[in-house]
């Protein structure tokens, strides 16, 4: 049959890297939802809209030409034909996306389009592994697995600052103030009944596989 997995959690705890390799193995398609955020960051600034005028960032939301690659080997994101994986990664858009994710009118439309891409990807390879921060609880409840990937304040700067290649303290600085701008997001980061928390403040990658693995089975 087909396999839902929700996966949720805040940057750094290797959900990302983690969800990917959960998908391979289990031979199915992944959807990256903070990767949607962004795009409609990106398409927005691109045509000049001011991120603060919440009508017109929502009409770029319901309208944006995005098409999610949902191979876990290569999932790009494009608009109108246009690869926009690197734009959408830079720390630009890091900085700006909470101005997207914080609207509550672009969560409805990105809401509805992830479950809907969610059934598609399920309905094509058999499951779909969803990463994100609203996956377990708003976006797909119903999933046959939920996970919310946490790790400790300590391992998560760790982490990222080795994703990013800078020093220690740019990155705590980087990270407190993402926590707090995703303050309005945090509120859907809660481990709902019936979702599995995973720590992986301890866990290696291959750890973390199995420990997602082992839940899904579970
Ligand atoms: O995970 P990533 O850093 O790519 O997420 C980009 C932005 O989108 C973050 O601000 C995050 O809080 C937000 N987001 C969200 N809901 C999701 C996935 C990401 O609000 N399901």
């Amino acid at each position: 049959g087909r396999l839902i997995v929700a996966i949720d959690g805040p940057s750094g705890t290797g959900k990302s890297s983690v969800s990917k390799e959960v998908a391979r193995r289990l031979g199915v398609g992944y959807l990256d939802t903070g990767a949607m955020y962004r795009a409609v960051a990106w398409w927005a600034q691109h045509q000049g809209i001011d991120l603060t005028d919440q009508v017109a960032v929502a009409h770029a939301a319901e309208t944006i030409p995005l098409v999610m690659g949902t191979n876990p080997d290569d999932p790009r994101v494009s608009v109108d034909d246009i690869p926009i994986d690197q734009q959408i990664r830079t720390s630009e858009i890091s900085e700006v996306v909470s101005a997207v994710a914080t609207n509550l009118a672009v969560r409805s439309t990105m809401k509805k389009r992830q479950r809907q891409l969610i059934n598609q990807i399920a309905e094509a390879t058999g499951g779909v592994v969803a990463e994100g921060r609203d996956i377990t609880t708003v976006v797909a409840p119903f999933a046959d697995a939920r996970i919310l990937m946490t790790a400790s304040e300590e391992v998560r700067m760790g982490r990222r600052s080795k994703e990013l290649a800078v020093d220690a303290e740019a990155t705590r600085a980087q990270i407190v103030e993402r926590d707090a701008k995703d303050s309005t997001v945090a509120q859907f980061l809660t481990a709902a009944d019936g979702v599995i928390t995973i720590d992986t403040s301890d866990l290696d990658f291959e750890e973390s596989v199995a420990a997602v693995l082992g839940a899904i089975e579970a």
